[in-house]
Protein backbone atom coordinates (compact mmCIF):
# COMPACT_ATOMS: atom_id res chain seq x y z
CA UNK A 1 0.00 0.00 0.00
CA UNK A 2 2.47 2.55 1.25
CA UNK A 3 5.61 3.17 3.19
CA UNK A 4 6.13 2.41 7.01
CA UNK A 5 6.11 4.91 9.94
CA UNK A 6 9.67 6.47 9.65
CA UNK A 7 11.43 6.07 13.21
CA UNK A 8 11.96 10.00 13.54
CA UNK A 9 10.36 13.24 11.54
CA UNK A 10 11.84 16.67 12.87
CA UNK A 11 9.17 19.33 11.59
CA UNK A 12 11.34 22.73 11.79
CA UNK A 13 10.20 26.52 12.25
CA UNK A 14 6.78 26.22 12.19
CA UNK A 15 4.24 28.68 14.23
CA UNK A 16 3.22 25.98 16.91
CA UNK A 17 -0.59 26.27 17.96
CA UNK A 18 -0.84 23.32 20.33
CA UNK A 19 -3.68 24.74 20.49
CA UNK A 20 -2.10 27.30 22.60
CA UNK A 21 0.06 29.81 20.59
CA UNK A 22 3.53 28.39 21.35
CA UNK A 23 5.27 30.44 18.59
CA UNK A 24 7.94 29.39 16.28
CA UNK A 25 9.13 25.78 17.57
CA UNK A 26 10.48 22.41 15.92
CA UNK A 27 8.88 19.48 16.91
CA UNK A 28 10.15 16.16 16.98
CA UNK A 29 8.15 12.95 16.00
CA UNK A 30 9.64 9.35 17.53
CA UNK A 31 7.65 6.66 15.66
CA UNK A 32 3.86 7.37 16.32
CA UNK A 33 4.47 9.94 19.18
CA UNK A 34 5.63 13.19 19.32
CA UNK A 35 8.81 12.82 21.22
CA UNK A 36 9.76 16.42 21.58
CA UNK A 37 8.82 20.17 21.36
CA UNK A 38 11.11 23.29 21.85
CA UNK A 39 13.81 25.62 19.88
CA UNK A 40 16.11 24.53 17.24
CA UNK A 41 15.95 20.88 18.10
CA UNK A 42 18.89 18.89 16.49
CA UNK A 43 17.83 15.11 14.80
CA UNK A 44 19.18 12.32 16.83
CA UNK A 45 22.34 11.23 16.15
CA UNK A 46 23.28 8.22 14.44
CA UNK A 47 19.63 7.33 13.41
CA UNK A 48 17.72 8.00 10.12
CA UNK A 49 15.15 11.33 10.23
CA UNK A 50 13.22 12.91 7.64
CA UNK A 51 13.76 17.09 8.03
CA UNK A 52 10.68 18.74 6.78
CA UNK A 53 11.17 22.80 6.67
CA UNK A 54 7.95 24.37 7.77
CA UNK A 55 8.91 28.21 7.41
CA UNK A 56 5.66 30.24 6.90
CA UNK A 57 3.46 27.25 8.16
CA UNK A 58 1.55 27.23 11.29
CA UNK A 59 1.32 23.94 12.71
CA UNK A 60 -1.57 22.29 14.47
CA UNK A 61 -3.26 19.51 15.75
CA UNK A 62 -4.49 16.83 13.41
CA UNK A 63 -8.59 18.14 13.44
CA UNK A 64 -11.18 15.51 14.97
CA UNK A 65 -14.25 15.12 13.47
CA UNK A 66 -16.42 13.75 15.63
CA UNK A 67 -19.42 13.14 13.34
CA UNK A 68 -19.07 11.60 9.87
CA UNK A 69 -21.19 9.05 8.02
CA UNK A 70 -17.62 6.66 7.37
CA UNK A 71 -20.22 4.08 5.08
CA UNK A 72 -22.22 6.54 3.89
CA UNK A 73 -25.77 8.37 4.88
CA UNK A 74 -28.42 10.04 3.52
CA UNK A 75 -31.33 7.60 1.10
CA UNK A 76 -33.84 10.03 2.51
CA UNK A 77 -34.69 10.58 -1.83
CA UNK A 78 -34.75 6.79 -1.83
CA UNK A 79 -32.77 4.18 -2.54
CA UNK A 80 -30.32 5.85 -5.04
CA UNK A 81 -29.52 8.62 -2.62
CA UNK A 82 -27.66 6.02 -0.23
CA UNK A 83 -24.10 7.95 -0.84
CA UNK A 84 -21.29 6.10 -0.66
CA UNK A 85 -18.20 4.93 1.57
CA UNK A 86 -15.52 7.35 2.49
CA UNK A 87 -12.22 6.54 0.93
CA UNK A 88 -9.49 7.48 3.07
CA UNK A 89 -7.73 10.44 1.32
CA UNK A 90 -10.87 12.24 1.73
CA UNK A 91 -10.47 12.28 5.15
CA UNK A 92 -6.62 13.49 5.03
CA UNK A 93 -6.69 15.70 2.66
CA UNK A 94 -9.43 17.75 4.55
CA UNK A 95 -6.61 17.90 7.84
CA UNK A 96 -8.78 15.05 9.93
CA UNK A 97 -6.41 12.90 11.05
CA UNK A 98 -8.92 11.46 13.89
CA UNK A 99 -12.74 10.68 12.94
CA UNK A 100 -15.71 8.94 14.76
CA UNK A 101 -18.44 7.18 12.16
CA UNK A 102 -21.76 7.24 12.73
CA UNK A 103 -24.76 6.03 10.96
CA UNK A 104 -28.12 8.34 10.48
CA UNK A 105 -31.52 7.85 9.24
CA UNK A 106 -31.01 4.49 8.08
CA UNK A 107 -30.45 1.75 10.93
CA UNK A 108 -32.13 -1.07 8.89
CA UNK A 109 -29.78 -1.39 5.77
CA UNK A 110 -26.60 -0.06 7.18
CA UNK A 111 -25.34 -1.42 10.54
CA UNK A 112 -23.21 -0.96 13.70
CA UNK A 113 -21.40 -3.90 12.41
CA UNK A 114 -20.39 -2.74 8.98
CA UNK A 115 -19.93 0.83 10.52
CA UNK A 116 -17.16 -0.73 13.11
CA UNK A 117 -15.56 -2.67 9.86
CA UNK A 118 -15.23 0.30 8.08
CA UNK A 119 -13.69 2.06 10.64
CA UNK A 120 -11.20 -0.87 11.43
CA UNK A 121 -9.79 -0.47 7.56
CA UNK A 122 -9.74 3.21 7.98
CA UNK A 123 -7.53 2.82 10.87
CA UNK A 124 -5.00 0.56 9.47
CA UNK A 125 -4.87 2.61 6.30
CA UNK A 126 -3.19 5.14 8.91
CA UNK A 127 -6.02 7.20 10.40
CA UNK A 128 -7.44 7.04 14.14
CA UNK A 129 -11.18 5.65 14.07
CA UNK A 130 -14.16 5.49 16.71
CA UNK A 131 -17.50 5.08 16.34
CA UNK A 132 -20.86 5.64 17.78
CA UNK A 133 -23.53 2.58 18.66
CA UNK A 134 -26.57 3.48 17.05
CA UNK A 135 -28.93 5.29 14.58
CA UNK A 136 -31.42 8.17 14.46
CA UNK A 137 -33.96 5.86 16.07
CA UNK A 138 -34.82 4.49 19.90
CA UNK A 139 -34.74 1.76 20.35
CA UNK A 140 -31.32 1.93 18.50
CA UNK A 141 -29.38 -0.95 16.75
CA UNK A 142 -26.19 -2.26 18.28
CA UNK A 143 -24.05 -5.03 17.57
CA UNK A 144 -24.30 -6.72 21.61
CA UNK A 145 -27.86 -5.62 22.47
CA UNK A 146 -27.80 -2.73 24.12
CA UNK A 147 -25.65 0.31 23.56
CA UNK A 148 -23.93 -0.31 27.19
CA UNK A 149 -22.65 -3.30 26.42
CA UNK A 150 -21.14 -1.93 23.09
CA UNK A 151 -19.35 0.98 24.86
CA UNK A 152 -17.83 -1.87 27.35
CA UNK A 153 -17.24 -4.71 25.07
CA UNK A 154 -16.24 -2.83 21.86
CA UNK A 155 -12.87 -1.09 22.07
CA UNK A 156 -14.01 1.64 19.26
CA UNK A 157 -17.53 2.51 20.16
CA UNK A 158 -17.02 5.23 22.39
CA UNK A 159 -20.83 6.35 22.66
CA UNK A 160 -24.22 6.47 21.32
CA UNK A 161 -25.74 7.80 17.83
CA UNK A 162 -26.31 10.06 16.00
CA UNK A 163 -29.54 9.86 17.85
CA UNK A 164 -32.47 11.57 16.47
CA UNK A 165 -34.09 14.23 18.10
CA UNK A 166 -37.03 16.90 17.74
CA UNK A 167 -37.30 15.90 14.06
CA UNK A 168 -39.83 14.26 11.72
CA UNK A 169 -36.95 10.96 10.98
CA UNK A 170 -36.70 10.41 14.44
CA UNK A 171 -38.96 7.38 15.84
CA UNK A 172 -40.82 9.99 18.08
CA UNK A 173 -39.82 8.58 21.55
CA UNK A 174 -40.44 10.25 24.81
CA UNK A 175 -38.23 12.18 26.97
CA UNK A 176 -38.22 8.93 29.22
CA UNK A 177 -36.56 6.84 26.71
CA UNK A 178 -33.90 9.65 25.74
CA UNK A 179 -33.40 9.85 29.30
CA UNK A 180 -32.52 5.46 29.65
CA UNK A 181 -30.00 5.55 26.85
CA UNK A 182 -28.50 8.58 27.78
CA UNK A 183 -28.02 6.89 31.10
CA UNK A 184 -27.25 3.63 29.83
CA UNK A 185 -24.80 5.34 27.09
CA UNK A 186 -23.37 6.73 30.56
CA UNK A 187 -22.49 3.79 32.94
CA UNK A 188 -20.81 2.25 29.50
CA UNK A 189 -18.53 5.08 29.85
CA UNK A 190 -18.33 4.92 33.26
CA UNK A 191 -17.15 0.84 33.07
CA UNK A 192 -15.20 0.95 30.13
CA UNK A 193 -13.10 4.32 30.83
CA UNK A 194 -14.79 6.00 27.90
CA UNK A 195 -16.72 9.30 27.92
CA UNK A 196 -20.09 6.91 26.87
CA UNK A 197 -21.15 10.41 25.32
CA UNK A 198 -24.56 10.61 23.01
CA UNK A 199 -23.81 12.06 19.85
CA UNK A 200 -27.59 14.07 19.63
CA UNK A 201 -28.96 15.33 15.89
CA UNK A 202 -31.15 18.12 16.27
CA UNK A 203 -33.76 17.84 14.04
CA UNK A 204 -35.75 21.23 12.55
CA UNK A 205 -38.67 20.58 14.95
CA UNK A 206 -40.60 23.01 17.15
CA UNK A 207 -39.65 21.17 20.13
CA UNK A 208 -36.05 22.16 19.70
CA UNK A 209 -33.88 21.31 22.69
CA UNK A 210 -36.66 21.43 25.61
CA UNK A 211 -36.31 16.99 25.59
CA UNK A 212 -32.70 17.94 26.25
CA UNK A 213 -33.26 20.26 28.88
CA UNK A 214 -35.91 17.87 30.85
CA UNK A 215 -33.56 14.70 30.53
CA UNK A 216 -30.84 16.78 32.59
CA UNK A 217 -33.55 18.58 34.59
CA UNK A 218 -33.09 17.00 37.84
CA UNK A 219 -29.08 16.90 37.73
CA UNK A 220 -28.30 13.40 37.48
CA UNK A 221 -27.44 13.11 34.14
CA UNK A 222 -24.50 15.99 34.04
CA UNK A 223 -25.03 18.30 30.29
CA UNK A 224 -21.89 17.62 28.73
CA UNK A 225 -22.93 13.43 28.52
CA UNK A 226 -24.77 14.11 25.40
CA UNK A 227 -23.28 16.04 22.17
CA UNK A 228 -26.06 18.07 20.61
CA UNK A 229 -25.19 18.66 17.14
CA UNK A 230 -26.69 20.64 13.72
CA UNK A 231 -27.18 23.38 16.61
CA UNK A 232 -26.74 26.06 13.61
CA UNK A 233 -29.22 24.59 11.53
CA UNK A 234 -31.98 26.99 12.31
CA UNK A 235 -32.22 30.26 14.74
CA UNK A 236 -34.37 29.46 17.36
CA UNK A 237 -32.22 25.59 18.22
CA UNK A 238 -29.56 28.34 18.04
CA UNK A 239 -30.22 30.56 20.44
CA UNK A 240 -31.46 27.37 22.98
CA UNK A 241 -28.07 26.06 22.12
CA UNK A 242 -26.62 29.22 23.64
CA UNK A 243 -28.40 28.66 26.87
CA UNK A 244 -27.47 24.75 27.18
CA UNK A 245 -23.93 26.01 26.64
CA UNK A 246 -23.90 28.34 29.01
CA UNK A 247 -25.21 26.20 31.45
CA UNK A 248 -22.32 23.88 30.80
CA UNK A 249 -23.44 22.17 28.33
CA UNK A 250 -21.49 21.41 24.73
CA UNK A 251 -22.97 22.88 21.41
CA UNK A 252 -21.76 21.37 18.51
CA UNK A 253 -21.95 23.52 15.32
CA UNK A 254 -22.13 21.70 12.03
CA UNK A 255 -19.36 22.61 9.24
CA UNK A 256 -21.43 21.55 6.44
CA UNK A 257 -24.69 23.54 7.02
CA UNK A 258 -24.25 26.80 4.98
CA UNK A 259 -26.93 28.95 4.21
CA UNK A 260 -27.97 28.69 0.36
CA UNK A 261 -29.58 32.32 0.55
CA UNK A 262 -30.64 34.85 2.00
CA UNK A 263 -34.04 33.57 3.12
CA UNK A 264 -32.15 30.55 4.86
CA UNK A 265 -32.50 30.41 8.62
CA UNK A 266 -29.23 28.36 8.92
CA UNK A 267 -26.35 30.29 10.23
CA UNK A 268 -23.11 30.04 8.74
CA UNK A 269 -20.60 27.70 11.08
CA UNK A 270 -17.91 31.00 11.59
CA UNK A 271 -20.85 33.37 12.36
CA UNK A 272 -22.56 31.27 14.63
CA UNK A 273 -19.05 30.02 16.74
CA UNK A 274 -18.51 33.92 16.81
CA UNK A 275 -22.02 34.45 18.18
CA UNK A 276 -21.41 32.00 20.64
CA UNK A 277 -18.64 33.69 22.03
CA UNK A 278 -20.51 37.02 22.06
CA UNK A 279 -23.24 35.71 23.62
CA UNK A 280 -21.36 34.96 26.35
CA UNK A 281 -20.63 30.97 26.00
CA UNK A 282 -17.30 30.08 27.22
CA UNK A 283 -14.86 28.61 24.39
CA UNK A 284 -14.32 25.55 25.84
CA UNK A 285 -18.27 24.79 25.30
CA UNK A 286 -18.32 24.85 21.52
CA UNK A 287 -17.19 21.93 18.81
CA UNK A 288 -17.54 21.75 15.25
CA UNK A 289 -17.74 18.54 13.14
CA UNK A 290 -18.70 18.34 9.50
CA UNK A 291 -21.15 15.73 9.61
CA UNK A 292 -19.23 14.42 6.43
CA UNK A 293 -20.27 12.10 4.33
CA UNK A 294 -23.95 12.07 4.61
CA UNK A 295 -26.25 13.30 1.56
CA UNK A 296 -26.52 16.86 0.67
CA UNK A 297 -29.33 18.60 -1.57
CA UNK A 298 -27.85 20.41 -4.15
CA UNK A 299 -29.06 24.11 -5.11
CA UNK A 300 -29.22 26.36 -8.06
CA UNK A 301 -28.70 29.61 -8.48
CA UNK A 302 -32.50 30.75 -7.98
CA UNK A 303 -32.16 28.19 -4.51
CA UNK A 304 -34.20 25.37 -6.27
CA UNK A 305 -33.12 22.02 -5.07
CA UNK A 306 -31.86 20.19 -8.38
CA UNK A 307 -29.98 17.14 -7.04
CA UNK A 308 -28.25 15.01 -4.09
CA UNK A 309 -24.75 15.15 -2.99
CA UNK A 310 -21.94 14.23 -1.16
CA UNK A 311 -20.48 16.36 2.33
CA UNK A 312 -17.32 16.97 2.60
CA UNK A 313 -15.36 17.35 5.69
CA UNK A 314 -13.06 20.10 4.17
CA UNK A 315 -15.97 22.53 5.54
CA UNK A 316 -13.73 21.85 9.11
CA UNK A 317 -11.08 24.02 7.88
CA UNK A 318 -12.95 26.29 5.90
CA UNK A 319 -14.94 27.40 8.39
CA UNK A 320 -11.74 27.42 11.05
CA UNK A 321 -10.22 29.37 8.19
CA UNK A 322 -13.14 31.53 8.21
CA UNK A 323 -13.17 31.87 12.01
CA UNK A 324 -10.01 33.22 12.19
CA UNK A 325 -9.62 35.43 8.58
CA UNK A 326 -13.15 36.96 8.95
CA UNK A 327 -14.40 36.64 12.22
CA UNK A 328 -11.53 37.84 13.91
CA UNK A 329 -11.54 34.95 16.19
CA UNK A 330 -8.30 34.48 17.62
CA UNK A 331 -6.10 31.48 16.34
CA UNK A 332 -5.67 29.37 19.23
CA UNK A 333 -9.81 29.59 19.96
CA UNK A 334 -10.70 28.70 16.82
CA UNK A 335 -8.56 25.78 17.09
CA UNK A 336 -9.70 24.45 20.22
CA UNK A 337 -12.97 23.93 18.62
CA UNK A 338 -11.89 21.21 15.60
CA UNK A 339 -9.06 19.88 18.38
CA UNK A 340 -8.70 19.77 22.18
CA UNK A 341 -12.22 21.11 22.95
CA UNK A 342 -13.07 17.75 21.13
CA UNK A 343 -10.75 15.35 22.06
CA UNK A 344 -12.05 16.57 25.91
CA UNK A 345 -15.41 16.01 25.10
CA UNK A 346 -15.05 12.29 23.79
CA UNK A 347 -12.15 11.80 26.13
CA UNK A 348 -9.67 11.62 24.17
CA UNK A 349 -7.24 14.31 25.28
CA UNK A 350 -3.98 14.22 26.08
CA UNK A 351 -3.31 11.48 23.56
CA UNK A 352 -5.43 13.56 20.82
CA UNK A 353 -5.92 17.21 20.13
CA UNK A 354 -3.09 18.80 21.14
CA UNK A 355 0.28 19.27 20.31
CA UNK A 356 2.51 17.88 23.22
CA UNK A 357 5.23 15.26 24.24
CA UNK A 358 4.12 12.05 24.34
CA UNK A 359 0.60 12.63 22.87
CA UNK A 360 0.14 10.89 18.89
CA UNK A 361 1.85 12.34 16.39
CA UNK A 362 -1.33 13.81 14.73
CA UNK A 363 -0.34 17.03 13.25
CA UNK A 364 -1.63 19.55 10.41
CA UNK A 365 0.37 21.94 8.93
CA UNK A 366 -1.25 25.42 7.05
CA UNK A 367 -0.06 27.90 5.58
CA UNK A 368 0.27 30.54 8.20
CA UNK A 369 -1.67 33.47 6.32
CA UNK A 370 -4.27 31.65 4.61
CA UNK A 371 -4.86 28.59 6.07
CA UNK A 372 -4.94 26.58 3.18
CA UNK A 373 -3.63 22.84 4.07
CA UNK A 374 -0.11 21.81 3.33
CA UNK A 375 0.49 18.51 5.50
CA UNK A 376 -0.84 15.92 7.42
CA UNK A 377 0.62 13.48 9.36
CA UNK A 378 -1.32 10.92 11.32
CA UNK A 379 0.48 8.46 13.47
CA UNK A 380 3.92 9.68 12.30
CA UNK A 381 3.51 9.57 9.10
CA UNK A 382 2.61 12.10 6.26
CA UNK A 383 -0.53 11.36 4.93
CA UNK A 384 -0.44 14.79 3.15
CA UNK A 385 2.03 17.04 1.30
CA UNK A 386 1.67 19.89 -0.26
CA UNK A 387 -2.33 19.57 -0.35
CA UNK A 388 -2.18 16.29 -2.38
CA UNK A 389 -2.47 12.78 -0.59
CA UNK A 390 0.95 10.58 -0.62
CA UNK A 391 -0.97 7.57 1.24
CA UNK A 392 -3.81 6.45 -0.60
CA UNK A 393 -6.55 4.19 0.64
CA UNK A 394 -6.61 0.36 -0.68
CA UNK A 395 -9.18 0.35 -3.30
CA UNK A 396 -8.48 4.26 -4.44
ZN1 LIG B 1 -27.55 14.38 11.73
Amino acid sequence: MSEKTPVFTLLRNATVFAPEKLGKRDVLLAGRMIAAVGENLAAPEGYACEIVDLSGCALLPGLIDSHVHLIGGGGEGGYATRTPEIQLSKVTTSGVTTVVGCLGTDGTARHVESLLAKARGLETEGISTYIYSGAYEIPTPTVTGSVRRDIILIDKVIGAGEIAMSDHRSAQPSVQEYRKLVAEARVGGMLSGKAGIVDMHMGDGTDGMKPLFEITANGEIPKTQILPTHVNRNGALFEESLEWARQGGYMDITSGIAPADDSSDCIKPSKAAKRALDAGVKPSQITMSSDGNGSMPIFDAAGNTVGVGVASQSTLLQETRDMILEEGIAAEEAVQFVTSNVAKALKLWPQKGCVAVSSDADLLAVDEKTYELRHVWAKGRRMVADGQPLVKGTFE
